[in-house]
Parts: structure tokens; C-alpha cells; sequence
């Protein structure tokens, strides 16, 4: 079978709803997957850093065929043995007082409203249905109807609507525009502490700690959307550690299910998520056996391999080598960690043309908003292996130039 059948297959039988570059991929293991033709690529993408930890991390690997004989979902109308475990262990790490369990991004992300709207009425006392929740321009959060709703790029929104209201956007990495947009009905400020499908876009330095300080003074809720720049990606255990910023809710997801199976969390202090009562909320997935299991393991290896040290120091490197390609097509390579953009002048003709080129030479690079060509490796990558895939990428700015 060639990649055209699969190709074909896909697009006949498939709703188009993503535009993939034309690789199948059948096979991966850390930080390489091989299409059903035998070629093999350095993946960059990492599933939008769901795979930190590397393709079929075989200790992770080994935990879900384990669980997976033992018990894999219970529901929470009765208890399991490993939900307990793994909501003591994300505590014990975070430095977090609850947690509440989850599958995708999107649902996490969800669940913080709910639980920002929540707070609001409860503990702010503002008067019911008036709740607002603050985001930020470019955002990021997900894709269901309420999500989009505060989405500013038309093509997430247009045609779903009407939408739910509610949400206040200001522009990203504006203090004034936080400090004015609150009001005594604002429940939250949800953010992303580096927009990554925007773009990789970075906040001016001390935004974090500044916009955490205006939210304690005028009492509504620090969000921080680390479903992509948690869990190591950035260098850091979280992005909001580079300013020493604790947020009042947290939202993981991602490689909490270390590339094997969709986990997320909401993570926060008692007074926030000791409001839910039974009914109030709920998964039949969220918080089973088996996702737990997985998660516990994922995160394990993040800190026995230490990960997140080796995302910071490979980080380093990458971005200072990137720095160095000169092309009359770079507009700014930027970054944390190993989550980086370079990002194309207009004229260039987009990135796509770009992952097209390293995709031929055996870099899998996917285009994020047309102009940026997004680098991010599973965080086991080595040295020798960054260094392989620059000549990689040096040959193709060769040839577009
Ligand atoms: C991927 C992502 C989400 C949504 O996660 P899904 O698992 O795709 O629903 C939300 N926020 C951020 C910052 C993300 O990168």
C-alpha cells in the first residue's frame, strides 16, 4: 500500500477538517516515525508536544498494556485504585490543593470556565448570569461551540455560531488593557503563558508576574492554559515558572498522556475546586483507570529522565543555532525551550512550501498560522540529532533563497 491509497482513502471517507501534510505514518519510537513507504523523519511537531516523552515510550508503553489487563474504566460512579494515586501525585507536583480529571484539552479548558463561573457566583458573589471571563486576543484554547465562542480567527467561529457570550478578548501581552477590561462582574483571566498555535508568540518579559499581580488585587482568577507549554515543553516543569508565577487554576492536558491516551486535568486551590458537588460535573472517561495509570507513568518519566533539563539545554542550543541561518525570508526566530518558530516574511509565500521541502529531507514540520514554521521535538532529543536536522534546515533556506 502507498501513500496515495491511504491519501485517497482519507480524503473520500474523511471530513476535511485538517489539511495534513501527504506523509502516512505507521510506525514511530522517540523521537522518529516512519511513513508506509519506509522513509523515516525527525518528528517536530510531537502532536503539538502531546509526545514530550517521545514516540511509544516503552515505559509508558508497558504501563497501558498492564492497566490495560487489569481494569481500564470504571466511571466515577464507583472508585478506582489508580484515579487517588495519580490526583495526589499532580498535586504533590504542581503544589495544587485539587485536581479534576478529564480527557481532552478542550474539556479541561471547559471545565476551568465552568469552575471560574462557578467561583464567581459562589465566593465573588457576583449576581448570577453575569459572570465574565477575560481571554486574550490569538488565543488558543480548544474547539467546542462555548471555546470558539472567544476565538478571534474567523475560520474557528464563522458558521458555528450563535455563540456563547460572556468573554472579554483584549490584546495579548497588554497590562492596561487587563487592568481596564476588569470589571465587578469578572470572574477569570484565562491565557496561554506563550501563544503556540498563534504562533509562538512570546509576552514582553514580567507580563506574567505583572497580570498575576492586577488579578490578586482585583480578586478574579490567574488561568494559565499549559496544555501545550506544560509538562517540560518550554524548559521549565511549566511556562509560568520562568516568572515565578502560581496561577490559581492550571490546565494540563497533552503529554500528561505521554502521546498514548487523551488526559487532561484542571488543577487549583479547595476554595476554587471544592465547589463542585456530585451532579454539578463530570466524565464518563475522565479520571479511568487506564488514563490515570498512563498519566502517572508519563509523568514519571518526565522527571526520572529528566526531560525537562534536557528541553531546556537542547533548547538552548537549537535556538541559538536557528538564530544563525541567514535568509532573506526570516522575519524572527523566537522561543522557549523547545517550542520555537521561525517566522517567514510575508512575501515568502507561506510555510507550508517550507515543511513541503523538510518534509523531503526527513524533518516533519507542520506551518502554524501560514508564516511560521513550528520546531517542536519530543523532549528526549539529543544534540546530535539537532545538529543533523540544522544542516537539514540550512540546506532548505539554501534552496529557497
Ligand atoms: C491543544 C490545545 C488545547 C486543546 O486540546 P485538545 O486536546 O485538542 O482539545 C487547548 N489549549 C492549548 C493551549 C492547546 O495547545
Amino acid at each position: 500500500m502507498d501513500t496515495k491509497f491511504f491519501v485517497d482513502l482519507e480524503d473520500l471517507y474523511g471530513a476535511r477538517n485538517y489539511h495534513p501534510l501527504d506523509v502516512v505514518l505507521t510506525k514511530g519510537k522517540g523521537i522518529w516515525v516512519w511513513d508506509v513507504e519506509g522513509n523515516k523523519y525527525l518528528d517536530f511537531l510531537s502532536s503539538y508536544s502531546a509526545v514530550n516523552q517521545g514516540h511509544s515510550h516503552p515505559r509508558i508503553v508497558k504501563t497501558i498494556i498492564s492497566q490495560a489487563k487489569q481494569l481500564t474504566l470504571t466511571s466515577r460512579a464507583f472508585r478506582n485504585d489508580q484515579w487517588p494515586r495519580l490526583a495526589k501525585e499532580l498535586c504533590d507536583l504542581t503544589g495544587y490543593e485539587m485536581v479534576l480529571p478529564m480527557n481532552s484539552g478542550a474539556e479541561a479548558v471547559e471545565t476551568a470556565l465552568k469552575a471560574a463561573r462557578m467561583w464567581g457566583y459562589k465566593k465573588k458573589e457576583i449576581p448570577l448570569d453575569k459572570a465574565e471571563i477575560i481571554v486574550c486576543s490569538n488565543n488558543f484554547h480548544g474547539r467546542t461551540v462555548t471555546i470558539i465562542s472567544f476565538s478571534t480567527d474567523p475560520s474557528y467561529k464563522k458558521d458555528f455560531g450563535p455563540h456563547t457570550p460572556g468573554f472579554t478578548v483584549i490584546p495579548y501581552g497588554d497590562l492596561g488593557a487587563l487592568e481596564n477590561a476588569i470589571n465587578p462582574n469578572t470572574a477569570a483571566f484565562l491565557f496561554e503563558p506563550i501563544q503556540a498555535e498563534a504562533g509562538i508568540i512570546v509576552p514582553p518579559e514580567g507580563y506574567l508576574k505583572r497580570a498575576k499581580e492586577i488579578c490578586e488585587k482585583k480578586n478574579i482568577l490567574f488561568m494559565a492554559d499549559e496544555i501545550q507549554t506544560g509538562l517540560g515543553r518550554t524548559g521549565k516543569l511549566m511556562a509560568c515558572d520562568y516568572e515565578n508565577v502560581k496561577p490559581d487554576v492550571q490546565i494540563l492536558g497533552k503529554s500528561l498522556g505521554g502521546g498514548c491516551y487523551p488526559v487532561s486535568a484542571v488543577l487549583s486551590m479547595r476554595e476554587v475546586l471544592g465547589l463542585f458537588t456530585p451532579g454539578s460535573h463530570g466524565s464518563t472517561f475522565g479520571g479511568n483507570p487506564l488514563a490515570c495509570a498512563v498519566a502517572r507513568e508519563s509523568i514519571r518519566v518526565i522527571q526520572e529522565e529528566n526531560l525537562v533539563d534536557n528541553c531546556a539545554e537542547q533548547g538552548e542550543y537549537f535556538l541559538h543555532e536557528l538564530k544563525k541561518i541567514q535568509s532573506r525570508h526570516i522575519k524572527e526566530t523566537r522561543g522557549k525551550g523547545l517550542l520555537i518558530g521561525i517566522e517567514l516574511k510575508p512575501e515568502a509565500g507561506g510555510a507550508r512550501p517550507f515543511c513541503e521541502a523538510l518534509k523531503e529531507e526527513g524533518l516533519l514540520c507542520k506551518e502554524t498560522h501560514e508564516n511560521v514554521i513550528r520546531f517542536a521535538p519530543p523532549l528526549v532529543v539529543k544534540q546530535k540529532d539537532l545538529s543533523w536536522a540544522l544542516k537539514k534546515i540550512r540546506k532548505v533556506f539554501k534552496k529557497f533563497e
